[in-house]
């Protein structure tokens, strides 16, 4: 049984501050304090020796991209072998991060563009973004938000956060609340204890999900107290970020209990990182150990076009390989969606491998994860109504409350029957603008 507080661990305590103790290698705050965030100290605490002409050029690296990693996270690097080491990977500089490839941008998912109030982010219909923290326990080397680490490092006030809350409740539709930043766990028990009461008070938002690395790289964060707090607002949902199977520590383990005993159901979301994880053999082994720790992987993300982060990125087939070894194979609940955040805004897009092979009107073939492939029937007698949104008067049992009614957008729009629109149109498609104002929505004439 892997321990809390190893020998090695305690040196490296120790190199910090000669009397400490478990009780302070269990404390958020002291990691927080300590943060190593030079190279140097890197060097001293693990033993590690860079070459100094790569030092030169960590530096170089440093005053673009800064260093920060937690002693906890320091402590799980393994030295004898750090250059391949995915968590010295993940933490420490890597001189390809100054290479900014061309597809490469500062803000490749468009988060400033969908911002109607500063720190919200509302892309999707139902769901807001809303950041209530510009500071993390370690910068992850391949953070998506790259170009905003280590700018000011700092907690928005309650006015600022307010003005989010604000938005929240003047937008009815908005019934999912994620918090995200920066890591929201590096607010205090009682900041964050306000920021969620708040939100309980909106009547429209019935799911809060908090997004966090800290049980990764702070996992000491998890306490009691903080866990007691959140209870009181269920339903909250917590998501976290494992990359790879050495990061299921000891510690990270009693973190996840923590979580999953207050009844908070928890998922992962992992970056798919070229010589991290792309590895068929490593995404099965983490799945398993984060089902077996009550975590549900729920996303696999390919990496963003976010600038410095080209050595991590591998082609989208890696992915789709690694889909093909997990769906089938392992435990459903298991298997997360792979998904390519859109560069431009345009949202998460699920990626899959092509099971349905081909379609008549009467049979669907299809293959599974064998390759065995076989013959779907379709139903000789299938009534299918005209859905004219009328739910009252359908047969079907639905209790529509008054808030539940939309408008159909995209694809769905195009599916429905209470809908003519015939296409959806590029904005700037030129045929469309000879033909003038009329029927630039697609309407048929
Ligand atoms: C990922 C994300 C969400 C949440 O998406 P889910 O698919 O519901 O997890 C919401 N808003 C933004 C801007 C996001 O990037």
């Amino acid at each position: 049984m892997e321990k809390i507080f190893t020998k090695h661990q305690q040196d490296i305590a120790h190199k910090i501050e000669p009397k400490s103790v478990l009780k302070n290698w269990k404390d958020w705050k002291w990691h927080m304090r300590h943060a190593v965030k030079t190279i140097e100290e890197v060097e001293n605490l693990t033993g590690i020796k860079f070459e100094p002409e790569d030092k030169k050029r960590f530096q170089e690296t440093q005053d673009k991209f800064p260093l920060s990693i937690t002693p906890y996270y320091l402590s799980i690097i393994k030295k004898e072998n750090y250059k391949n080491d995915p968590v010295f990977k993940q933490a420490f500089l890597d001189n390809r991060e100054l290479i900014v490839a061309n597809s490469e941008m500062g803000d490749p998912l468009s988060e400033d563009h969908d911002s109607p109030v500063p720190g919200i982010t509302h892309r999707y219909p139902d769901r807001v973004l809303l950041l209530v923290s510009n500071v993390c326990a370690m910068y992850c080397r391949h953070c998506t938000r790259k170009r905003k680490v280590g700018d000011q490092d700092y907690i928005p006030n309650k006015e600022q956060i307010k003005q989010g809350i604000e938005y929240i409740k003047n937008t009815p539709q908005v019934r999912d609340v994620l918090l995200s930043g920066g890591d929201p766990f590096l607010l205090s028990d009682d900041y964050l204890d306000w920021i969620l009461t708040e939100l309980r008070a909106i009547p429209h938002v019935q799911i809060i999900r908090i997004g966090t690395r800290t049980p990764v790289v702070l996992p000491y964060r998890i306490t009691d107290d903080l866990v007691n707090m959140i209870k009181k607002h269920h339903p909250v949902w917590i998501n976290t970020h494992f990359n790879h199977p050495r990061e299921l520590t000891a510690s990270a383990k009693e973190a996840l209990a923590k979580m999953a005993d207050a009844g908070i159901p928890l998922g992962n979301q992992s970056v798919l990182l070229a010589d991290v994880n792309d590895c068929p053999r490593i995404m099965k082994d983490l799945v398993h150990k984060l089902v077996m720790n009550r975590v549900r992987p729920y996303y696999l993300y390919q990496c963003d076009l976010s600038e410095g982060l080209s050595h991590f990125r591998t082609p989208v087939g890696k992915g789709i390989e690694i889909m093909e070894s997990l769906i089938g194979h392992t435990s459903g609940f298991a298997v997360p969606t792979y998904v390519i955040d859109a560069p431009g805004g345009g949202g998460k897009i699920p990626v899959m491998p092509n099971y349905i092979i081909s379609w008549s009107t009467n049979k669907v073939i299809l293959r599974n994860y064998e390759g065995v492939i076989t013959t779907y029937q379709e139903p000789e007698k299938y009534e299918s109504t005209i859905c004219d949104r009328n739910c009252k008067d359908c047969n079907l049992e639905l209790d529509v409350e008054s808030g539940d009614e939309y408008n159909a957008i995209g694809i769905e729009q195009l599916l429905s029957d209470y809908d003519d629109t015939i296409s959806l149109v590029p904005s700037n498609n030129e045929r469309y603008e000879r033909r003038g104002d009329e029927n630039q929505d697609g309407e048929q004439s």
